[in-house]
């Protein structure tokens, strides 16, 4: 058993409701959570844990302020409070973004950057955002700034790149609004591409600071790597990837598959997932900016038929259009990969009454010492 240690933080952070739980035993909590849901409808795997559920988090953000007293403090708003809790260390996030952070913050005082205050507007330094590569080591900080201007930003970035020299790009992103949104829309690159890029499945991926990238590149193989062996791709086939973000799953699909459609609604990772498809000559792929369901419902109407449909919604899950149109369309195989199980059960419920029988469900512990459970389940077509 992997040893615990309580996090200091743990109560006025809040994110961890595990904290203090034993790692096995928040495996087994979640797989009885899985089992009560998905049950139903066929024999639960056991859930794949972590073998070291520390430090997994890719991208780290904390948010910065000062104290009556004048401290520069930076972390997490204290749960349900605008109150900022003073982070050092985390059990989560990935050491060296951390470490960033805290260094950025000890730059803060000598090179004269004022932190944002949020009641008066008055400051510069909102957040500050580290995403890593794991695979590739690159490492990206984003800083959100209330206003455009970073005094002596050339000198404040080669301060930061001598105590970190993995740093490969630094990016001001402006957010002058009152909200409690952490990135604005406008980004102005200060060092580097504006971008870094890591690998996940053999395939390169390029991160922007506002793309969305699993957070646990780890567990991200993991639960890819069963999508695909429940596809069970010949080469063949004509494949869906819906909810598609940055096209991860769709790109991996298509070196086993003869044809991808990818659809995603938020048009900068339909973007994104452009470029990551030519970045790894994807040729056999094709993305599209839509909502799922509508378009789902327009391939149904045109008598498209394909082979396996993989779907990945948010924590609120797929609609009837969606789920119906796959209904009319009956690929094979359904590869339905889910962040939040009720929702999850919701759907399979409904395929389930429509000719679809659930013949695998697994859970993937991506998100260790946090009460998230994420699943992979394969449903196929009855043969009638
Ligand atoms: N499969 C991707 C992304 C999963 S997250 C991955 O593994 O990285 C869910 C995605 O669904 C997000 O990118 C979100 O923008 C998208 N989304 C949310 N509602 C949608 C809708 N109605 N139609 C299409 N995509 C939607």
């Amino acid at each position: 058993m992997v040893n615990y240690n309580r996090c200091p933080y743990a109560k006025k952070c809040g994110s961890c409701s595990f904290q203090g739980v034993p790692y096995e035993q928040q495996l087994a909590t979640k797989q009885k959570e899985i089992k009560k849901l998905l049950g139903n409808y066929g024999k639960v795997s056991p859930i794949i844990g972590m073998e070291n559920p520390y430090h997994y988090r890719n991208k780290v953000h904390a948010v910065f302020g000062r104290l009556r007293n004048g401290t520069i403090v930076s972390g997490v708003y204290e749960a349900k409070t605008h109150k900022i809790v003073d982070i050092e260390n985390c059990q989560i996030e990935d050491e060296i973004s951390s470490k960033i952070i805290r260094d950025i913050h000890g730059l803060l005082r000598s090179f004269k950057i004022k932190t944002y205050d949020e009641d008066t507007g008055y400051g510069l330094l909102r957040h500050v955002l580290v995403r890593r590569g794991f695979t590739s080591g690159e490492v990206m900080v984003v800083l959100v700034l209330g206003s455009p201007i970073l005094p002596s930003k050339n000198n404040f970035v080669k301060a930061l790149r001598k105590l970190h020299p993995e740093i490969s790009t630094v990016v001001i992103n402006v957010n002058d609004k009152k909200t409690s949104m952490v990135l604005g829309e406008r980004n102005i690159m200060v060092y580097g591409k504006g971008f870094i890029e890591d690998t996940l499945c053999g395939c390169t991926f390029r991160i922007s600071p506002s793309s969305f990238y699993q957070i646990n590149p780890v567990q991200t193989e993991v639960l890819y790597g069963k999508a695909m062996e429940f596809a069970g791709l010949s080469g063949k086939e004509r494949v869906v990837d819906a909810y598609s973000g940055i096209g991860t799953i769709g790109i991996v699909a298509a070196k086993q598959a003869k044809e991808v459609i990818c659809v995603e609604l938020n048009p900068d990772a339909v973007r994104d997932a452009r470029t990551n498809a030519k970045r790894n000559e994807i040729k056999n792929i094709s993305f599209y900016q839509k909502d799922a369901g509508e378009f789902l419902v327009q391939m149904a109407r045109q008598g498209e038929k394909v082979d396996v449909v993989f779907m990945d919604p948010p924590r609120s899950g797929s609609d009837e259009a969606f789920l119906s149109s796959v209904v009319t369309m009956a690929p094979k195989k359904v590869v339905y990969i889910s962040c939040n199980p009720e929702t999850q059960a919701r759907d399979l419920k409904y395929l389930v009454k429509r000719g679809y029988e659930v013949k695998k469900i697994q859970g993937v512990d991506m998100f260790p010492w946090t009460g998230h459970v994420e699943t992979v389940c394969l449903l196929s077509k009855k043969a009638q």
